[in-house]
């Protein structure tokens, strides 16, 4: 790589012949500065033209921006025996304080997490920033679904499958190129796949990313006859269909028991009609799990794509890359064989797999917000008002003191209940865990919006700016609201919790 002296890059300081230094390296401006976004005049004035812009840069750009081939090949060499210090590789684990959990963090101790979820965690990083964040940054801005060629690997590496949990539907599976056995699979490798994807902070393709596959396979997998599981699952498991639930209607939603959708027997067929409402991966799924209404009760049937059902986008303010649907079914033929269980217990196929939904959207949810904290850390210590850096204000520490408390309460409670699960069977789980993971939702959904308030107040406009700067503040501002709602409403989720601690009260319990 060439070098330059600071003296020789100085010469470089006017209209056509502009110089710069970003952290060491030297940029040769002159024919990019007619086309910068923010006017050229802000690049020739002293302290930039032929200067080290680093601070002016980094008060107005993403460390990303440099790294795109367009501005990347403006480069033109470095400042002699200088070597960059602001290195940013996506793959690293963070050192800024609190930026990750303390297990990831170097000097800390963990009793849950071993060798082997540090190496699958250090895979699955990768992973993430070579292969999925490219396509999630352009899919939560053009609002297109995954792109085949991501689902592809998320398939070879069987992180798809992974993200169902531990279970008989990994066995044989060599996973993540066999760094890790299928029996060797816990929760807390789950818990690092669902990290990795919530600090993408691109919320609207966390759903996108076939979350209609973790919520919409398991019922056939658990209830499905051996025929239907022997064809669906391998189609779904290798990213050849798509799933997803479809539980909710315009007036069943918490109240799962009002559905109107009906099933009505007719010799070896089902006929649905109805209509349900906010189906995640619904516009393009191949198969809809669906709860409705039958004779006696509630029955989920496996219902595939046809003429006969219709798909319309619902637009919410999150991407449209999540796929969301209004799902008509209009006199729906499906044979027999497609009943996913007992006829009439639908209702515990419905209820069998919310716990492990919730836990996910926890996961995704605290992931999401300590991407925040670290962004607030970032910035707080770099922008610079009335002379000094923001973190120098203690009305700013006192707000980044109860973001960062938020954060780490919260992963320590999660990491509790994943060890609690790891231990448990699946009844002790339904039996012990349904109200502390409730409680947990609605602790990280309803704290994930106080830090998205107190990180939009500390990144100012910014804050609410779709691109730039401030774009994770503003996108999780935005779609931190998600959260709260699906998969159990925030209210629903604290009652459900204290009935549950209710309900477990000892009859002897008196002051
Ligand atoms: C983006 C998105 C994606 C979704 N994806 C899916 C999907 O893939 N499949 C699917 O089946 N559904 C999906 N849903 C639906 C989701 O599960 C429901 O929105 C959720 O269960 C809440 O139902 P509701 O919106 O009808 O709100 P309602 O049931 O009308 O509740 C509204 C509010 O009333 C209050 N409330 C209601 N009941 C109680 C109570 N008992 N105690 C205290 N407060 C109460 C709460 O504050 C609640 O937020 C999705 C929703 C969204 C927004």
């Amino acid at each position: 790589m060439k070098t330059f002296t600071v003296e020789e890059v100085a010469q470089h300081n006017k209209p056509g012949d502009l110089w710069i230094i970003i952290d060491s390296n030297v940029y040769d401006i002159s024919k990019f500065a007619q086309l910068h976004p923010g006017g050229v005049g802000v690049l020739t004035t002293k302290n930039i033209a032929g200067q080290d812009a680093t601070q002016a840069f980094y008060g107005l750009h993403r460390q990303e921006v440099l790294h795109r081939p367009q501005y990347n090949r403006l480069q033109i060499g470095r400042i002699q025996g200088q070597e960059p210090v602001i290195v940013a590789s996506a793959s690293d684990v963070s050192s800024v304080p609190y930026a990750e959990p303390t297990w990831l963090s170097a000097g800390y101790y963990s009793p849950y997490y071993t060798e082997s979820h540090k190496t699958f965690h250090k895979e699955v990083r990768k992973f993430f920033a070579e292969v999925v964040y490219p396509d999630a940054v352009r899919c939560e801005e053009n609002g297109k679904r995954v792109s085949q060629d991501v689902v592809d690997k998320l398939c070879e590496t069987n992180l798809l499958a992974m993200r169902l949990g531990k279970g008989k539907h990994l066995e044989g599976k060599t996973l993540m190129g066999g760094i890790i056995k299928p029996e060797e699979f816990d929760h807390f490798h789950e818990l690092i796949i669902n990290y990795e994807l919530g600090r993408m902070g691109t919320r609207g393709y966390v759903d996108g990313l076939l979350a209609g596959n973790v919520i919409g396979l398991p019922p056939v997998i658990n209830f499905g006859s051996p025929e239907l599981k022997a064809r669906i699952v391998p189609e779904v498991l290798s990213g050849k269909k798509f799933i997803c639930l479809a539980i909710t209607e315009a007036f069943a939603g918490s109240d799962v028991s009002g559905l109107q959708t009906t099933a009505e027997r007719d010799g070896d067929y089902w006929v649905i009609n109805g209509t349900k409402k906010w189906i995640t991966n619904g516009m393009f799924a191949d198969y809809f799990t669906v709860a409705c209404r039958t004779d006696g009760g509630y029955t989920v049937i496996l219902v595939p794509r046809c003429e006969e059902v219709e798909t319309k986008a619902i637009k919410t303010a999150y991407s449209a890359t999540a796929g969301t649907a209004y799902v008509t079914f209009d006199n729906v033929r499906v044979p027999v064989g497609n009943t996913l269980g007992k006829v009439g217990s639908g209702m515990q196929v419905i209820l069998s797999n919310f716990n492990h939904e919730r836990w996910m959207i926890i996961c995704t949810a605290l992931s999401a917000q300590r991407r925040i904290v670290e962004e607030c850390l970032k910035w707080s210590n770099q922008r610079v008002a009335f002379g000094k850096p923001l973190n120098s204000q203690a009305v700013i520490r006192a707000k980044l003191a109860s973001m960062i408390a938020r954060v780490e309460s919260a992963q320590n409670w999660l990491e509790s209940i994943t060890h609690q699960m790891n231990n448990m069977s699946y009844s002790e789980q339904s039996n012990k865990l349904a109200g502390p993971i409730a409680l947990l939702k609605q602790y990280v959904t309803r704290t994930g919006r106080e830090t998205a308030e107190d990180a939009t107040q500390i990144f100012g406009g910014r804050g609410v700016t779709v691109s730039g700067m401030g774009k994770l503040i503003e996108n999780f501002h935005r779609t931190s609201p998600y959260d709260a709602i699906l998969g159990g409403a925030e209210d629903v989720m604290g009652d459900l919790g204290v009935r549950q601690a209710i309900r477990k009260m000892p009859q002897n319990a008196r002051l």
